[in-house]
């Protein structure tokens, strides 16, 4: 029957795979990966007599060979995403075309670039009291922005934001987010291949952050991180405060919380 894996990959070193992605890329029979996304140190984990289709030239339809083939010939395939699947990893139109032509497929999450690039720069992205929610988005780019999904309006929470996928128009991106309602000062972070060897790290103000991206050549493989909560420290989260009792030590949590 075959079956295909949709495994993310991490952010690139080959150690920041999960246990589980590391075993399924090991015992593949087919191991599809796209150099531009994924580091090639992943390919570490397969097996020498594993067929290695690299995709990045290859469209959608072109897979259809590969999937068609696993069913008939009954073969493990690992398709590599980077980072995590479920962020920007196009494997809906995959999932399509597994349920298509009848090849059994399966999700294995991975550490994504927006953990990797908090590590690098050392940081958690809540801070009580400063900035307890995460936006994930993106600019508009060949592929447009659903109505009320623009970066001007996310700015206006004035949370943390973590923009993919935006590095090749630094000025735009800069003045959208200004215009959203961030102050010039408000810290931002620029984590390029994180955990790559040649990761490179920038922090900055808003105010410079299209110099800064300019100057360093980013226009892919980059995460932009913004917001107050970069910054700031010194409040301290209540679930370590001696003052604050939780499920570990006295009182049970708030109904419908979690401890970290
Ligand atoms: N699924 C991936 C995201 C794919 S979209 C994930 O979970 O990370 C590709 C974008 O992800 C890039 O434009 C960049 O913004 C970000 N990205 C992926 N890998 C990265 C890395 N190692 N370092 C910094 N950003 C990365």
């Amino acid at each position: 029957m075959g079956k295909v894996w949709f495994i993310g990959a991490g952010p690139g070193a080959p150690d920041l795979l999960t246990v589980r992605g590391a075993r399924l890329i090991g015992e593949a029979d087919v191991v599809i990966w796209a150099r531009s996304l994924v580091s090639e140190g992943v390919l570490e984990h397969a097996r020498g007599c594993a067929e290695i289709i690299e995709s990045t030239t290859i469209p959608l339809e072109g897979l259809r060979e590969v999937y068609e083939r696993a069913v008939a010939d009954d073969l493990a395939v690992a398709r590599v995403h980077s980072g995590d699947p479920s962020i920007y990893g196009a494997v809906m139109e995959q999932l399509e075309l597994c349920d298509e032509i009848g090849l059994e497929w399966e999700i294995v999450p991975g550490v994504s670039s927006l953990g990797a690039a908090a590590a690098a720069i050392g940081r958690e992205l809540t801070v009580p009291e400063v900035s307890q929610s995460v936006i994930l988005t993106r600019r508009a780019s060949r592929t447009p922005m659903p109505e009320g999904e623009d970066l001007k309006t996310f700015a206006a929470h004035g949370t943390t934001m973590a923009i993919f996928l935006s590095a090749a128009r630094p000025r735009a991106l800069q003045e959208e987010l200004l215009e959203g309602g961030y102050a010039p000062d408000t810290p931002c972070a620029v984590v390029y291949k994180a955990s790559w060897p040649d990761e490179v790290v920038i922090e900055c103000p808003l105010g410079d952050l299209a110099d800064r991206i300019r100057e360093a050549g980013f226009t892919r493989q980059a995460l932009i991180l913004v917001g107050p909560g970069l910054a700031a420290g010194g409040t301290r989260s209540h679930l370590y405060s001696p003052r604050f009792s939780h499920m570990f030590r006295r009182a049970e949590p708030e109904e419908g919380e979690d401890a970290p």
